[in-house]
């Protein structure tokens, strides 16, 4: 029997799953840097969103720091559907329902997978060179 290459092994899977291991390692950091929301699991393909997310939950972040506890925002879900972000929540002021619009609207002029300026075509949004490749795969690959 031949040995195993670990590092070959390592490899590969980083090939295959780096990407969603980089969507996991933000999520994590946005869990430790954000303490006063709940952070769903982010059902999202690629980490192009990210900033657009970070900031709804920065500003959910600071409003609940300092809000009564009946006027909390509570974020439900975080995922793409039909190459759009879906940000579903309750609580918090209308400020910031309408930065979550304007955010949902921003993410479908948005690569899902690298955050490069991009257009929704056929239910998803991803640019030129993100839509030939495989899940989350970068530009400069
Ligand atoms: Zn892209």
């Amino acid at each position: 029997m031949e040995p195993i290459d670990f590092d070959d092994a390592k490899s590969r899977v980083f090939e295959k799953y780096g990407k969603c291991m980089e969507l996991l390692a933000h999520q994590e950091r946005l869990e430790q840097q954000y303490k006063h929301v709940q952070i769903p699991f982010l059902e999202l393909n690629g980490i192009g969103w990210i900033p657009i997310i970070e900031t709804l939950i920065h500003e959910a972040d600071v409003w609940n720091e300092k809000c009564n506890i009946e006027d909390k925002i509570v974020i439900e879900q975080i995922k793409e559907k039909y190459g759009s972000l879906r940000f579903y929540f309750h609580g918090g002021s209308t400020m910031f329902r309408g930065m979550v619009r304007f955010a949902e609207q921003i993410s479908k002029n948005t690569c899902e997978a690298c955050g490069c300026v991009s257009k929704n075509q056929f239910d998803c949004t991803r640019c030129k060179i993100n839509s030939v490749n495989g899940w989350g795969k970068g530009k400069d690959e």
